[in-house]
């Protein structure tokens, strides 16, 4: 079973993995900040995903567009008139919620009366802001509610300046906003939020095949940075439950502690966003296949993923509480790649030959991964607070070390212990350690 939600709030919060937005005001709902911890952990997955994504691969490169678009891209891509969800409000306790999401349409969550909410209404979930100094409809802008569309509206500069021939994929991470109805369960639904897409071009008749191809490679991602195979599902969506653009779908769905729900959407969008902006732009975005002789709309696949989500689900999976030898521990058996500190440098004690040592090693080991030097307390509570964040090594100097340059390093996950000497320590480490 996964870690209960609380535990895993109070953990983010007392050792700095998320903060709310805002705090000493109050805090402001819906929106988070990541600290120290929390900055590596999310840049972790966001290079992963990336590594795996854009670098690992020839076919796909990757772009970094505006958040702030002009509105034809939104008019163009259905998001003015129809991103939206169904809101209800209960007309007993004032509450609202988001229709779709309800377990029962006619009763409220909040107060528990029946028949009390109003007709729905659609609510459109951009932010909207004005450019410029004076705010008036002519010059309203709207914070992305996707990275989607930033890669559509380049399709045509990225085909041509990076040669790109069919197929291909343009990749991209940013922050996108959205003014949900019902933000909550944390960081897993928020106003402001990133997201980690790649639109990925090929023939119409090669659709389905490129389709199920990255429903495959995008599942076998979470899996290989140490998901848990059973809180890790595919589900297809319904016929009637698919958006309007998209011909086929299927979300990459988590066991969170409040039972499975969605980490990432891959759909076949079909011709749908580049005709649109075709029409709309009065643009070419075309695509002349030069061996078949022919001009036509590339179809798309598309990997949506929700970084900062993401990230929570690999925090909570990895969150284990056990006991050993009589003493419980807390450990985040997160993969080494993702873990926030690479290697915790720890001196047996503050005496100035051991600090001298630590210091030289710790200069040594910075070069290459992100390190943690402890000097409080105890041995064994520090190793107890490296399990809690993740950290998948401990490198400990103790007096020995000073005659036999040698230190001692622990694995987080077996607590087994090796004496390296270190000369011996970097390569030891990279070993463990995969980029
Ligand atoms: P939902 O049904 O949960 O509202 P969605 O299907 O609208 O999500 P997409 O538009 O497919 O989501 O976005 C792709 C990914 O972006 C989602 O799978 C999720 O990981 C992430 N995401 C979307 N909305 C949010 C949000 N409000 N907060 C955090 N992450 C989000």
């Amino acid at each position: 079973m996964p870690a209960d939600f609380d535990t895993i709030v109070n953990l983010s919060k007392r050792r700095g993995f998320v903060f709310q937005s805002s705090e000493i005001y109050g805090g402001l709902r819906s929106a988070y900040d990541y600290g120290p911890l929390g900055v590596e952990l999310l840049r972790n997955v966001k290079d992963q995903w990336w590594r795996s994504m854009v670098r690992m691969r020839d076919d796909v490169v990757g772009i970094d567009s505006a958040i702030l678009q002009s509105p034809e891209v939104w008019a163009a891509s259905g998001h003015l008139d129809s991103f939206s969800d169904p809101l209800v409000e209960c007309r007993e306790c004032n509450s609202r919620h988001r229709l779709d999401k309800l377990d029962d349409v006619d009763t409220c969550p909040t107060c528990g009366n029946s028949g009390t909410f109003t007709e729905p209404k659609e609510f459109n979930l951009m932010f909207k802001t004005h450019m410029g100094p004076v705010e008036s409809d002519d010059n309203a802008v709207y914070l992305r509610p996707e990275t989607a569309q930033g890669i559509f509206i380049n399709f045509e500069n990225v085909r041509r300046t990076a040669r790109m021939k069919l197929p291909f994929g343009i990749a991209q991470i940013g922050k996108s906003f959205r003014n949900e109805i019902t933000p909550g369960q944390f960081v897993f639904r928020t106003r402001e939020f990133e997201q980690m897409e790649m639109e990925y071009f090929c023939r119409p008749d090669d659709a389905d095949a490129v389709f199920a191809e990255w429903v495959d490679i995008r599942r076998q991602w979470y899996l290989d940075l140490g998901m848990t195979p059973q809180n890790l599902r595919l589900r297809q969506h319904d016929p009637d439950e698919l958006a309007h653009y998209a011909a086929d779908t299927y979300d990459v769905e988590y066991l969170f502690p409040w039972g499975w729900d969605e980490l990432e959407g891959i759909a076949n969008r079909t011709d749908f966003d580049l005709k649109a902006h075709i029409a709309r732009s009065g643009e070419d975005l075309t695509y002349f296949d030069q061996e078949a002789d022919e001009r036509f709309v590339p179809y798309v696949i598309e990997p949506a993923g929700g970084a900062t989500r993401t990230t929570f689900a690999f925090l909570i999976d990895a969150y284990t509480d056990e006991e050993v030898n009589g003493e419980q521990r807390t450990v985040l058996r997160l993969d080494p790649r993702l873990a926030p500190v690479k290697v915790a440098v720890l001196p047996l004690s503050k005496k100035p030959d051991l600090v001298e040592t630590t210091d030289t090693v710790a200069s040594l080991l910075r070069e290459r991964w992100q390190i943690e030097v402890d000097v409080t307390q105890s041995i064994g509570r520090r190793y107890r607070r490296q399990d809690e964040i993740g950290t998948p090594l401990c490198v400990t100097i103790d007096f020995d070390t000073l005659d036999d340059h040698q230190v001692t390093v622990r694995d987080r996950d077996t607590m087994a212990q090796d004496r390296i000497p270190i000369d011996n320590l970097v390569a030891y480490l990279a070993e463990r350690l995969p980029a």
